[in-house]
C-alpha cells in the first residue's frame, strides 16, 4: 500500500522540464500557461493624466480660501498632448485620460467650478487632486505576470494594454486516452447483453481538456493481447501522456496488466484510498503512462489526484494542487483509518458557516454521486469515523 501523498510525490519526481514554449497571438492565449515572466515595457499610465473631465491648473493658483478667477486658454481632448505651458492665472479645459499639460499638477472637476465666458472661478482644492500619476498602475520593468500563470481574460487585457500582441506559452500536453474491456460499448452503438456504455473516456476527456491537455482519443480497446499492445504502442508514440481505464485490477480477464508488464517499466500500486486502489504508473517509450481503475468514480478521482498535477507540471504551472477548505459535517460519516477517503459532498453556506453533507450512496461505480455533488469531502488517512458537527476538509470540484 502506498499513501496518496507519497504516490503524488513519487510521480511528480519523475517529471523533469516542462514542455517547450510556443508563440501565440494574444487572441488565442486564453487558459494557456505563460512560459516566461512578463515585464512591463513602459510605465502605465505612460504619463500623468487627468482622472476627470475638468480644468487643469498649477497649484500656485489654488486659492487658500475664497475664490479666484483663472483664464481658460484652451481645450484638450483625450488622445492629444497640449503643446504649450500653463502660465500663472491660467487653466486648461481637459478631458478624462488626457495627459497633464506642462505647468499643471491639479485638476478641478467641471462640476465644482463656475464657468464664465473665457474664465472659471475656483475655490480651494488639494494640490495634486484628480491626477493619475505616470506609473501608478505598473512601473516599467516590473514583472506583472509571473511565468507559470494561467492566462485569464484580465492577464490578456493587461498584456494588450502593454502593447503585446503575441505571447509565449507552454505547448499543451498531448494525452492519448483509451478504454479497455470487452464489456465496454461505444455510446451511440447497440449494446450486447452484459455490456455497459463507456463512461470513463468521456469523464476523462472532459477532465483532460479542463486542465489544458489535448486529447488523442484511441477509443475502446478489447481485451485482445495484440490489439491492446499495438494500441498502447501507438499511443506512446503520439502522446506525452497515455491514460487508460480498466484492467489494472486482478481479474482473470485483465490482460492489460500482462501487456503493460511486457511493454515498459510499469509499477502496479495499491493506493491507500477509497474509492480507487488499483493504479498503474510508469513509462511506455518516451510517454508517461497511467492505468486508472475501471470504476467510473475511481477512475475520475485517480485522474484528479495523480494525472492532473502531472499535466499541470508539464504545462509549467506554478500551482499543482487545488485549494481545500474546512466545513462542518452535517451528518456522521463512516471512515476507516489507514486510507484517505473521498466522499462526494454537497457544500453550502448556511447560517454563517460552510456546511457539507454527502450525496448518499458512495460506491466507486456510482457516477451520479459526482453529478449530485459539488465537492469531495477529503477524510485524511489517520482519521476515523466522523461525528455530525465535526469539521472536515472539502475540495470543490470546480477548483482551478
Ligand atoms: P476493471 O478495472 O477493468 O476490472 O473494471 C472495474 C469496473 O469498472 C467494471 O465493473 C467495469 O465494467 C467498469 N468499467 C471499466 N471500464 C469502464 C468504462 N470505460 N466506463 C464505465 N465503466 C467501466
Ligand atoms: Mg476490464
Amino acid at each position: 500500500m502506498i499513501s496518496v501523498r507519497d504516490g503524488q510525490a513519487q510521480i511528480l519526481a519523475r517529471i523533469g522540464a516542462p514542455l517547450a514554449p510556443e508563440l501565440l497571438p494574444l487572441t488565442r492565449a486564453l487558459a494557456r500557461v505563460l512560459s516566461d515572466d512578463f515585464a512591463a515595457p513602459f510605465d502605465v499610465p505612460p504619463a500623468d493624466n487627468s482622472a476627470v473631465d475638468g480644468y487643469a491648473v498649477g497649484s500656485a493658483d489654488i486659492p487658500a480660501r475664497g475664490t479666484r478667477d483663472l483664464v481658460v486658454i484652451g481645450d484638450l481632448a483625450a488622445g492629444f498632448v497640449f503643446e504649450g505651458k500653463l502660465g500663472a492665472g491660467q487653466a486648461l479645459r481637459i478631458m478624462t485620460g488626457a495627459p497633464m499639460p506642462a505647468g499643471a499638477d491639479t485638476v478641478y472637476p467641471q462640476e465644482v467650478v463656475q464657468r464664465g465666458s473665457d474664465s472659471i472661478r475656483v475655490g480651494p482644492i488639494d494640490k495634486g487632486a484628480n491626477v493619475r500619476l505616470a506609473g501608478e498602475d505598473v512601473r516599467m520593468g516590473e514583472v506583472v505576470i509571473e511565468a507559470g500563470s494561467v492566462l485569464r481574460p484580465q492577464e490578456i487585457g493587461l498584456m494588450a494594454s502593454l502593447g503585446a500582441w503575441q505571447v509565449s506559452v507552454r505547448r499543451r500536453p498531448r494525452v492519448a486516452l483509451l478504454s479497455t474491456g470487452d464489456e465496454v460499448a461505444e455510446p451511440g452503438t447497440p449494446r450486447r447483453p452484459g455490456q455497459i456504455y463507456d463512461a470513463n473516456r468521456f469523464t476523462l476527456r472532459g477532465s483532460i481538456e479542463q486542465c489544458g491537455g489535448e486529447v488523442i482519443d484511441l477509443g475502446i480497446v478489447p481485451d485482445v493481447r495484440d490489439t491492446l499492445r499495438a494500441s498502447l504502442e501507438d499511443a506512446a508514440r503520439a502522446a506525452d501522456v497515455v491514460v487508460t481505464s480498466g484492467g489494472v485490477s486482478v481479474g482473470v480477464y485483465d490482460l492489460v496488466k500482462d501487456v503493460l508488464q511486457e511493454l515498459g517499466a510499469i509499477d502496479f500500486w495499491q493506493v491507500a484510498m477509497q474509492p480507487g486502489r488499483p493504479f498503474a504508473v510508469g513509462r511506455i517509450g518516451s510517454a508517461l503512462f497511467f492505468g486508472l481503475p475501471g470504476n467510473p468514480v475511481a477512475s475520475l478521482l485517480s485522474f484528479l489526484l495523480f494525472v492532473r498535477p502531472v499535466l499541470y507540471k508539464l504545462a509549467g504551472r506554478r500551482r499543482l494542487f487545488p485549494e481545500t477548505w474546512q466545513a462542518r459535517a452535517l451528518e456522521p460519516m463512516r471512515k476507516k483509518t489507514g486510507r484517505t477517503e473521498y466522499k462526494r459532498g454537497i457544500l453550502a453556506f448556511r447560517d454563517g458557516d460552510w456546511e457539507v453533507c454527502t450525496t448518499g450512496p458512495q460506491g466507486s461505480g456510482i457516477l451520479s454521486s459526482m453529478v449530485a455533488g459539488n465537492c469531495f469531502v477529503v477524510l485524511e488517512e489517520a482519521r476515523g469515523d466522523v461525528k455530525a458537527g465535526e469539521r472536515v476538509t472539502v475540495e470543490p470540484f470546480e477548483a482551478p
